[in-house]
């Protein structure tokens, strides 16, 4: 029913095209015809005007100019007009009126400009009448109506006027005007089907150019792209991914015992599987993302754009390729039949050298055999280096989510001082301590933390863990802790009110804990960042921007952040008395923090002579291995409270 609907949609929509092509074919030809009308019209005034009543002859000759003006409007309207259906139709009614007017004017030609006692003049009139007949004939009969129109109207009425002389010679003409327009119109019907099936020919031509070339690019049975095009695609991909620096990933898939399926239950069963297989591929990607089929029942998947770093786009295609495994977790149901199949993946990345797309897809066929020589239903990356990667990061979030569960995390602090070496606050880092490996540092864990969620549940730890230890220092000595918040933790809706029930929970000071969230942080989305900012600064808590200078902040924006403390980044602490640009950058900053009334602390400190260079330089606060390395919390709470220099040369363990 749909079917039929659309085949009528198609029949009517090619012959207003057809329709379209004829009349197209009659408008072309009319400035022609026009300049023919003009001329052969001034002449025939010419000759009839010593037999012909003046103002007769004037008028028609107005007339012809009026109707020849007409059609030029016609044909510039026809030439600005846009190509459509519906304008078909009333291109081709336009196309009649302007026979039938054009043919009028030599109806009346016929009748009035007919001279009866003149022999010469009604043959010339005659002759110029049956020769516009013949060359309309090339002009409008590629629109059958338009041709009969004109034929009809001009000649019948000239025939007629022979046949008023009452004459043997009169009567003998008007049968032969009519015997003529017969002729003429049946010559132009040939002439109109020949042109039909040229138009014909043409728009058949066009399809089956068409078809070929969707099969020489789609794959016909599941129509996604095929090989051919797939390379296309490809290669401008990899290109694209050089000029503009990111990575894009190959996903070679290819069925499990798919053999088996062809054997055992036919290939037009087998046909039908790679079909929904194609379909559930399809429905999964993204609308850059391309998959194609190779033949068989090899699948590649181009992913374009998945990152500019090659750890984020590892992380992106490890999602795609676990997602694209999971769709055939849901069996198939192909004739009656419930299919289990599985996929084996294999996946290179590009560009990491000077690869064509052959050898990419040789690669991520290759590691698609690994895939299949460690059991199947997996994915493999071509790269060792990825792969190990790979493992790692899995091994790592697997062990974190343990560590979680098994509070395996704990807090160091790190003191920070002032100048005079009074510990003014600590700063809470995390370590994990693993059953089998010791301490592991946040390098190792924090990214993939962010990159699987496991941050939220981490921050909550570790948020929960410095406040019950602000509260144990509170009962001696009450000493503020500094808390790391991941961007993905801050940026939680839930996060302020999360701050408030844990600070209810251990009934601690809030003005003892502060936050430190990172330049980029901040800068993702500076409203939303100032808003809750303000939200949990009015609990009592208070700010600190972290690794400050690394990120591109707008001082217009640094002025409206609620915050208390600017951390001036490692990276600018570290041999800052001999580079001379952080030098430079680092007393900007303290300036600037002076100026809007911030307190600067700066990380990394780690030799005297950057301490007195930070110090002559206007700032007051430090941290980093000069005053202690971070210790676990019982060390913290039994040090002293005044911490002096250590020799740069004897770092603590
Ligand atoms: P960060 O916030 O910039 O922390 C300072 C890092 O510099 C710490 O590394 C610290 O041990 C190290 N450091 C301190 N003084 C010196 C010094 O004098 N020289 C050198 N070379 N390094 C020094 P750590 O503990 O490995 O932490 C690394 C990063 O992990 C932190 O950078 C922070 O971004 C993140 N992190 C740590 N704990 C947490 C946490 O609880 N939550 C979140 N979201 N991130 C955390
Ligand atoms: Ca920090
Ligand atoms: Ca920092």
């Amino acid at each position: 029913m749909q079917n039929q609907k659309i085949a009528d949609n198609k029949l009517s929509d090619w012959q207003s095209d057809k329709v379209y092509g004829q009349i197209r074919l009659v408008f072309s030809s009319i400035f022609f015809s026009l300049k023919a009308i003009l001329a052969v019209s001034l002449l025939l005034t010419a000759i009839q005007w010593e037999a012909i009543n003046h103002l007769v002859l004037l008028f028609w000759q107005l007339g012809v100019f009026l109707v020849s003006a007409f059609r030029y409007w016609q044909y510039r309207r026809f030439q600005a007009s846009p190509r459509s259906p519906e304008e078909a139709r009333y291109w081709s009614h336009q196309a009649v009126l302007g026979a039938f007017l054009s043919g009028l004017q030599w109806a009346v030609a016929g009748v009035f400009l007919f001279a009866p006692d003149s022999m010469p003049h009604q043959l010339f009139l005659t002759f110029v009448i049956a020769g516009m007949a013949a060359g309309a004939i090339t002009s409008l009969s590629a629109y059958f109506p338009a041709i009969s129109i004109f034929l009809l109207v001009s000649i019948f009425p000239l025939s007629w006027s022979f046949f008023r002389l009452d004459t043997g010679m009169g009567d003998l003409m008007a049968g032969m005007l009519i015997f003529f327009m017969v002729l003429i119109i049946r010559a132009a019907h040939r002439l109109n089907t020949i042109i039909t099936d040229a138009i014909t020919m043409q728009h058949e031509k066009g399809i089956a150019e068409a078809t070929m070339r969707r099969q020489a690019l789609f794959d016909e049975l599941t129509q996604l792209p095929n090989r051919r095009m797939l390379f296309t695609h490809l290669d401008q991909e990899i290109s694209r991914s050089r000029r503009h620096g990111y990575f894009g990933a190959i996903l070679f898939l290819d069925l499990d015992n798919f053999k088996n399926v062809n054997d055992s239950l036919g290939h037009a069963l087998g046909d039908k599987l790679l079909t929904q297989v194609a379909a559930r591929i399809t429905l999964r990607l993204r609308k850059e993302d391309i998959a194609a089929r190779l033949g068989g029942d090899e699948f590649v998947i181009l992913l374009s754009e998945i990152g500019r770093q090659s750890s984020t786009a590892l992380t992106h295609v490890q999602r795609v390729a676990s997602e694209i495994q999971g769709l055939f977790k849901e069996p198939f149901q192909v004739n009656g039949h419930t299919l289990h199949i599985t996929a084996s993946i294999g996946i290179v990345l590009f560009p990491l050298d000077e690869s064509s797309p052959g050898d990419l897809l040789q690669r991520a066929d290759v590691a698609m055999y690994r895939a299949k020589e460690e059991g199947r239903d997996r994915f493999r990356f071509f790269q060792p280096a990825m792969q190990e990667a790979l493992d790692n990061r899995l091994r790592i979030e697997k062990g974190l989510r343990r560590a979680l569960e098994q509070k395996q995390l704990e807090l160091y602090y790190q003191p920070q001082v002032d100048s005079q070496g009074r510990m003014i606050g600590a700063e809470a880092l995390v370590r994990w301590r693993h059953p089998k490996h010791g301490i592991i540092n946040p390098a190792e864990f924090i990214s993939i933390a962010e990159e699987t969620g496991l941050i939220y549940r981490l921050g909550d730890q570790v948020l929960c863990m410095a406040c019950e230890h602000i509260l144990q220092l509170a009962k001696s000595t009450p000493l503020a802790i500094s808390v790391n918040i991941s961007p993905k933790q801050f940026r939680e809706p839930t996060f302020p009110d999360r701050v408030e029930e844990i600070i209810l929970q251990y009934g601690i000071d809030p003005k003892l804990l502060h936050l430190e969230i990172t330049e980029s942080t901040v800068m993702e989305d500076i409203e939303q960042t100032i808003d809750r900012m303000e939200t949990i600064k009015s609990l009592g808590v208070s700010f600190a921007i972290d690794d400050f200078g690394t990120g591109q902040s707008s001082l217009a924006y640094l002025k409206r952040l609620p915050i208390e403390t600017l951390k001036i980044d490692r990276s600018f602490v570290d041999d800052i008395e001999k580079a001379s640009n952080d030098a430079i950058l680092v007393e900007t900053i303290i300036i600037m923090a002076k100026h809007m009334g911030l307190k600067t602390i700066a990380e990394g400190v780690e030799t005297s002579e950057s301490l007195a260079f930070l110090q002559d330089k206007g700032c007051n606060n430090f941290q980093g291995y000069l005053f202690s390395h971070p210790v676990p919390f019982h060390e913290l709470a039994r040090m002293d409270r005044r911490l002096l220099p250590r020799p740069a040369s004897k770092p603590a363990a």
